[in-house]
């Protein structure tokens, strides 16, 4: 379907442009920072791929071929996205006393493993910073001479020597000097490390020789390395999270522009998520005490229900997590998964012709919302209209569905109510006892004995569990969160 033209929010510009692939022959080429593998993701962080995943399936559903790269972070970021504080992956090897390997592919095996949870396909490929240390190092040769200069620290990249450095954040100098601890001897506050020493007399735990001595790179290189390596330049989106719109993304660019001799950013969009907030503020890793999806699965919620949540938001809008939100999230799964199963059975023998009018006319409502700027939200109504229709061929209603989850990730063809009720993994009582008492339950009410009715139900309430009479989408219990 092609449908309305795409149009996608750019940072850089700070404004809505037509999106076209620059070479249509290589379809759409998109990089998006991953993670830094010195801990869990927390939800703020997996928001992030949520929408790079809605806008490589949006990408896709409008025909495009997609290349999409995710690098994973194992050395070089630090505890400030600035040159200051330790290493992360350095920090959490010695606070854990394992070594960077493990702590790294721990931590990257457990974010794979988020993203299956919640549906985000693969990129067409992962980049692992530490594999591409040599070209870092020739990276940095090349830009070297004309825009570096050399303290006792590290190499640093002179800001001055690109145009119109910063142009992604803003301008904002008085800001962004503020944040950026003072490193000695640099000419300017936001000049950035692309190499840093080893302290003499130190050995870091992870280390390499260079030209400007053994060390390690800074941050900010590893990105416009693999996504210049990969994807050529100019290549089509850059994503990330929009903290990086203020620091990293701002010196990548520069960085880009010494490399190739010119003004051009290395990407034509730079698109950025906001961000997953809670009570407290913005979600963070280092900050401790973050949910990770583990935790809610673990507390008997449904991954997809978070996917949902963020879906039911713009990805440039700050969403809220709560309690509230993502049980509304649930509810609303269940619901999708209850239709939409209840849709394949009636669908079974009826025949998918062509979509008739207000089916076709939903579906076109759906593209116009997705093409502009992502909208899911306005999305999900899209489908929830085309559920709702009555006297439609239920197997082009069905068609329909399903074509909108191809965007949508949330896996309407196979998810069902059971696997929707996920068993908290703190519950003390399995769901064949629950089931059992329930049905003596059943047999009390029957008979009237309500006294025993009550009971059972006191009895499974002390057990966590709440049982649910009349219940609109047919569960019988839940267990409480
Ligand atoms: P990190 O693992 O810290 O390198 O971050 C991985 C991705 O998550 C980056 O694109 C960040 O910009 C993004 N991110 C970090 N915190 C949040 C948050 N609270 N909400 C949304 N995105 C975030
Ligand atoms: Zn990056």
């Amino acid at each position: 379907m092609q449908g309305a033209a795409l149009t996608l929010y750019n940072s850089l510009t700070r404004s809505m442009e037509p999106f076209a692939p620059l070479d249509p022959e290589k379809g759409a080429r998109v990089y998006s920072c991953g993670p830094t593998v010195y801990n869990y993701a927390h939800l703020g962080n997996l928001r992030a791929y949520v929408f790079t995943d809605t806008l490589g399936r949006t990408l896709s559903w409008k025909g495009y071929p997609l290349t999409h790269v995710i690098n994973i972070t194992d050395v070089g970021h630090l505890t400030s996205d600035a040159d200051a504080g330790d290493d992360k992956m350095e920090a959490a090897a010695r606070a854990q006393a394992k070594s960077i390997w493990d702590i790294a592919a721990h931590y990257t095996e457990a974010f794979k493993r988020n993203l299956k949870d919640l549906n985000v396909r693969e990129p067409s490929r992962w980049s692992v910073a530490t594999d591409h240390i040599a070209e870092m190092i020739a990276f940095a040769e090349k830009i070297a001479p004309e825009h570096c200069y050399e303290l006792e620290t590290g190499l640093y990249f002179d800001t001055s020597t690109v145009p119109d450095y910063g142009r992604l954040a803003g301008n904002q100098d008085d800001v962004r000097e503020g944040r950026i601890d003072p490193v000695a001897g640099k000419r300017h506050p936001q000049d950035f490390a692309i190499w840093r020493k080893s302290p003499p007399g130190e050995q870091r735990l992870m280390e390499w020789n260079s030209p400007w001595g053994v060390g390690a790179p800074g941050w900010h290189l590893e990105c416009s390395v693999m996504s210049l390596k990969y994807l050529g330049a100019p290549f089509d989106i850059h994503t990330g999270g929009i903290d990086h719109r203020e620091i990293h993304h701002p010196n990548e660019i520069a960085q880009n522009q010494a490399y190739c001799g010119c003004g051009d950013s290395g990407s034509h969009f730079w698109m950025h998520n906001n961000f997953l907030v809670d009570r407290q503020g913005k979600m963070s890793k280092s900050k401790g005490g973050f949910t990770t999806l583990q935790s809610l699965i673990d507390a008997g919620v449904h991954p997809l229900a978070y996917r949902l949540m963020c879906l039911q938001a713009h990805y440039r809008s700050e969403l809220e997590f709560s309690a509230e939100n993502l049980a509304a999230a649930l509810t609303r799964l269940k619901r999708l998964a209850i239709t939409v199963s209840a849709l394949r059975d009636k669908a079974a023998d009826a025949n998918a012709g062509p979509a008739p009018q207000p089916v076709a006319a939903l579906l076109d409502e759906f593209d116009a919302a997705i093409s502009d700027d992502l909208n899911t939200a306005r999305a999900l109504v899209a489908l929830d209209a085309v559920l709702a229709l009555k006297r439609v061929d239920p197997a082009a209603q069905l068609a329909a569905a399903l074509r909108m989850d191809d965007v949508l990730g949330l896996r309407l063809e196979t998810l069902s109510r059971q696997e929707l009720r996920l068993r908290p993994a703190s519950a003390g009582i399995t769901a064949e006892a629950i089931e059992a008492q329930l049905a003596q339950r059943k047999q009390a009410r029957a008979e009237k004995d309500f006294t025993r009715s009550d009971a059972l139900r006191d009895a499974l309430a002390e057990a966590g569990v709440e049982v649910m009479d009349g219940d609109p989408l047919g569960w019988d219990w839940r267990i409480a969160l």
